[in-house]
């Protein structure tokens, strides 16, 4: 067991698609910790029991959303859990599909339905909200399909518009979230939801708001 774990070591950095059921997953999960090769993730040269060990996303999918649903459906009153528990769960469905995009549907429907807590109407109490039940999963493989649909389209629509000459979306000194906020607006004008979906893409990337429409720090570049 070292030896092939030394090996699922050696060779993680260079895996680029999921290893096959029957060998060693070697997913190399937020950078700093890793799959060990049998399920679970450990920190780089750790040794720990299986019991200490959280499930790998990439190849313990079922496990690891299992666990998150445990933790965001612990009881409210407990200890620490007076909080909402939703942020739980939406950080381990970005890990998955992230981690196993061939598999997360499958895992989730095995996982079954989670209800979390989120934040009343009034602030004071908390209401319970449900994920992955059993009738929002069709719904839930047509919207993901959806976005992975529109993502080929943006890709295609902006490798045409770098043969065109465009560059620089991501550089926040010279391309200012007010020039995407209103070259979004005016292609809203335009017609083409592709063209606002690009544009709503980079904002939302960069951590930025669509500015104000009469915002005044306007120049055309067309
Ligand atoms: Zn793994």
């Amino acid at each position: 067991m070292q030896l092939e774990n030394s090996i699922a070591h050696q060779d993680a950095a260079a895996l680029a698609s999921p290893a096959p059921a029957d060998t060693p997953c070697c997913a190399v999960i937020g950078g700093s910790v890793e799959c060990a090769g049998y399920g679970f993730v450990a920190s780089q040269g750790a040794i720990v029991g299986h019991n200490e060990m959280p499930p790998c996303p990439a190849c313990n999918t079922v496990l690891f959303l299992a666990n998150a649903k445990n933790q965001a459906s612990a009881p409210a009153g407990a200890a620490g859990s007076d909080m909402t528990t939703e942020q739980i769960w939406l950080d381990a469905l970005r890990v998955a599909h992230r981690e196993n995009p061939g598999g997360v549907h499958a895992a989730l429907e095995e996982v079954g339905e989670v209800h979390v807590r989120v934040s009343g109407p009034d602030r004071s109490t908390a209401v319970v909200r449900t994920y992955n039940a059993p009738y929002q999963l069709s719904e839930t493989e047509l919207d993901d399909a959806a976005v992975d649909a529109i993502a080929l389209n943006m890709k295609v629509k902006m490798a045409r518009n770098r043969a065109k000459g465009r560059a620089g979306w991501n550089e926040g000194d010279t391309c200012t979230a007010d020039f995407l906020s209103k070259e979004l607006r005016e292609h809203v004008e335009k017609g083409d939801p592709l063209d606002v979906a690009i544009y709503a893409m980079m904002l939302n990337l960069r951590g930025e708001v669509i500015s104000a429409a009469d915002c005044s720090a306007h120049t055309s570049t067309e």
